[in-house]
């Protein structure tokens, strides 16, 4: 951080405030302390008929991978309507949030990926500016060697070893550094 937000000073300390125990960014021309916390990236799993639809990013970072359709949750909107809006976004395919599937933690890249299982309404999809290609892919052909980022892997592979439990619960992950 190199300007304060606030008041627009050049001059930040790097230090941890009084009663913290962390460094932040602190302005002292104004006294804002500029907290940084992990950012929540929603996604799907969306499913039509035991496939599972994948995009293929047409955006960087990791373009030219698949991936669930996910994205940075905005502000003012609820996990569930940031799920669906990026479905839509990258797809143009519209579905119904049958519950929430997994969670995974990237502390190293401070975020967080909430993915919900979807039924998606049809197999109706659009190319989109964010997406080259986009895909059903039955279970055995999932391309795990092409996927765009670990959170996707997991969801998929949780979602498939559990797609006949008839209890389905919430699978916790986090980011392991090979
Ligand atoms: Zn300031």
């Amino acid at each position: 951080m190199n300007f304060c937000s606030h008041c627009g000073s050049s001059d930040l300390e790097f230090k941890i405030p009084e009663g913290d125990n962390r460094l932040r960014h602190i302005c002292p021309s104004c006294g804002t302390i500029h907290y940084q916390n992990p950012r929540v990236i929603v996604g799907s799993v969306p499913i039509w008929e035991n496939k599972i639809m994948l995009c293929r990013r047409n955006i960087e970072p990791r373009f030219g991978l698949w991936n669930l359709p996910s994205g940075f949750l905005e502000n003012g909107e609820t996990v569930e309507e940031g799920a669906l809006r990026e479905l839509k976004e990258e797809s143009m395919a519209e579905g119904e949030i049958l519950g929430l599937h997994s969670l995974y933690n990237l502390p190293h890249a401070n975020q967080v990926y909430v993915h919900f299982l979807v039924a998606l309404n049809s197999n109706y999809f659009e190319l989109t500016p964010e997406s080259s290609e986009i895909e059903f892919f039955d279970p055995p052909n999932i391309p795990y060697s092409d996927m765009a980022f670990s959170s996707s892997t997991f969801s998929i592979k949780k979602y498939l070893e559990n797609v006949h439990s008839t209890n389905p619960k919430v699978h916790i992950g986090t980011y392991v550094k090979s």
